[in-house]
């Protein structure tokens, strides 16, 4: 349906422009740099013929293609951030194109040394014979979530001009800053006007997620007395010592590095101490709501019963929700995950539904009333150097954006 050519020429448009986003701004978009490429976006929506295209005042793209069918079905929408993460930079990316992979190691950068290598990231060799967009070895590809945004606009193009596939009204929408958290936070849901969406900021081909954590983040304040330490006797109190009684009565193997799937977990991630005070800095994961609070809750008791055993009100803690499992949202309104997986097998990919271990954007529109489910955008490796992504993938997901516009529109006319 839509070549190579094209979907390389229009993703290496958007991903040779840095748009690092930066979580120590308080402006939205975080970065001026972000504009350029929301600009460019907007003019690209309006050329392509899309309706009611517009950018507020925060860098929000929004565009419909209107319906082309007589009866009312449901209006659905396609998100995708232009932001990329400050983890690593994304300033001048320089794609490099790999025809026919060969399944051997790619060198990204022979003066610095720099290999993919499928020895080490095994995904690679699914992607045999197929075409690799990836980096010199010194940048970011952005294909995190550029690629969304190639398939998402290169999909409306398609839908444009070929009125024999029959929809009803579909919106877009094009944010900044999800890598640093706020890419819902001035999302206008009822401006968007969809009954629901998909982001398309998944990874590998077939991905589907309607599961995340849900998340907390817990200060655990522990105060201590300084005295001399040649005269300290009876009188010290090292908060540091408290400090480890209290992640040591946590569950050892309750933490990131012990657990997959399903299972939640506490991850102490910063410990500020002295003796007169520490501070623990943890979050706290899990999918299943009763489970989430119960992690929370022993943390409370555990403050308590030290408190008690220490006889005095030495330890506080600060425990703060950050965004919840969009499941609850979601699974009363399942069909709008039956119809992406149906749309996927006819496409003849296979659907790898999963729980994410994070949250996205669309958790958190969920919540805000646009039940938001994600899908595959085709890269690897996100955040770094050895990013990719196979052209292949980008096309099979423009694809399964038409394929949903059409499956809607027949489930409801
Ligand atoms: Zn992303």
């Amino acid at each position: 349906m839509i070549s190579k050519e094209a979907i390389t020429k229009r993703f290496t448009s958007y991903v040779t422009i840095d748009t690092e986003s930066d979580p120590n701004s308080e402006t939205t978009p975080s970065t001026k740099k972000q504009w350029d490429l929301a600009n460019k976006l907007f003019e690209e929506l309006k050329s392509i013929g899309m309706s009611d295209v517009s950018i507020d005042d925060n860098a929000y793209v929004m565009a419909t293609l209107p319906s082309n069918i007589k009866a009312k079905v449901p209006t659905i929408g396609f998100i995708s951030h232009f932001d990329t993460s400050p983890d690593f930079t994304g300033a001048n990316v320089k794609p490099q194109i790999i025809e026919n992979y060969n399944g051997k190691d790619i060198v990204l950068n022979a003066e610095k040394d720099i290999v993919l290598s499928p020895d080490y990231f095994d995904d690679l060799l699914q992607y045999k014979g197929q075409t690799l967009i990836t980096t010199d070895g010194t940048t970011l590809l952005g294909a995190d979530d550029k690629a969304g945004i190639t398939e998402i606009v290169s999909a409306m193009e398609y839908l444009i001009h070929h009125p024999e596939v029959k929809h009803g009204d579909i919106k877009v929408c094009f944010t900044p800053d999800e890598e640093i958290g706020r890419g819902a936070h001035k999302f206008d849901v009822k401006k968007f006007g969809a009954d629901w969406a998909y982001t398309m900021d998944g990874s590998e081909i077939g991905e589907l997620e309607y599961e995340n954590f849900n998340a907390a983040a817990a200060v655990i304040h522990i105060k201590g007395k300084i005295v001399h330490p040649g005269y300290a006797k009876g009188k010290m109190i090292n908060s540091m010592y408290m400090a480890t009684d209290f992640i040591n009565s946590l569950p050892r193997l309750e933490t990131p590095e012990h657990t997959e799937g399903y299972q939640g977990f506490f991850h102490l991630h910063q410990i500020e101490g002295k003796v007169d005070e520490t501070k623990l800095h943890y979050i706290i994961r899990d999918h299943d709501r009763d489970k989430f609070e119960a992690r929370k809750q022993m943390m409370q008791q555990l403050t308590q019963d030290l408190n008690t055993s220490y006889g005095d009100e030495i330890i506080s803690v600060e425990i703060k929700d950050q965004y919840f499992n969009m499941k609850e949202k979601v699974e009363p309104v399942m069909h709008i995950v039956d119809i992406a997986e149906e749309a996927m097998k006819q496409l003849g990919i296979k659907p790898k539904i999963k729980p994410i271990r994070g949250g996205t954007d669309g958790s958190q529109l969920s919540y805000m009333g646009l039940p938001c489910p994600n899908i595959f955008a085709g890269g690897h490796n996100f955040h770094g150097r050895y990013e990719y992504v196979p052209v292949e993938s980008m096309i099979k997901a423009t694809e399964v954006i038409c394929k949903i516009a059409e499956l809607t529109a027949q489930r409801y006319s």
